[in-house]
């Protein structure tokens, strides 16, 4: 499975479990416009919180992101990994664990050849999420993705998952209402 970074091991965990997916941008972190500078980079509020709370419910954390600014030309795959790093460490840092990040640098404009194609991986399709639950021992019943756009929606939608649309504010109290009610 190319375009996917998974810090701490998931592949190695023995028994299934659902998966909280999220998107990166808008959800995570705030979204400066295809935000890839470490330094410039801002966790949401409450995002830490979140994440240790959706690690306390027993599912995985995977993000799933969009990232044509490297079809653009802005960044390469190199800084959107090194950035994904960073990210898990800035987490484990604080008690929360992220278990792996999948990207998809693909657009039909993009500047390079090589990364100038349509991708099912890329949001609003489902791939980036079927692949998480082909190729790592995840399950679908009691998984949810939470994005902060309609393509988001699209792609859990697409995958038989529930969208949680998020539009920024504090985004423990919005994972608290949501494993609420699951
Ligand atoms: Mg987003």
């Amino acid at each position: 499975m190319k375009h996917l970074c998974y810090p701490q091991g998931m592949e190695m965990t023995a028994n299934s479990r659902p998966c909280a997916f999220l998107d990166r941008d808008g959800v995570l972190i705030e979204d400066t416009g295809h935000p890839h500078r470490i330094e410039e980079v801002c966790w949401v509020p409450g995002a830490m919180e979140a994440l240790r709370r959706l690690n306390d419910s027993g599912r995985a954390v995977c993000v799933v992101t969009n990232q044509s600014g490297v079809a653009r030309g802005m960044y390469d795959e190199a800084s959107v990994g090194r950035l994904h790093v960073w990210m898990a460490g800035q987490a484990r840092a604080a008690g929360a664990r992220i278990d792996g990040f999948a990207y998809c640098p693909f657009h039909e404009a993009a500047e390079e050849p090589r990364y100038r194609r349509s991708s099912p991986r890329r949001k609003p399709g489902p791939g980036m999420i079927e692949d998480w639950l082909a190729h790592f021992p995840l399950i679908r019943a009691g998984s949810f993705l939470i994005g902060d756009r309609q393509t988001d929606m699209d792609a859990a939608e697409a995958a038989g998952i529930p969208g949680h649309l998020f539009a920024g504010d504090d985004l423990d109290a919005f994972v608290a209402k949501i494993l609420e009610a699951a």
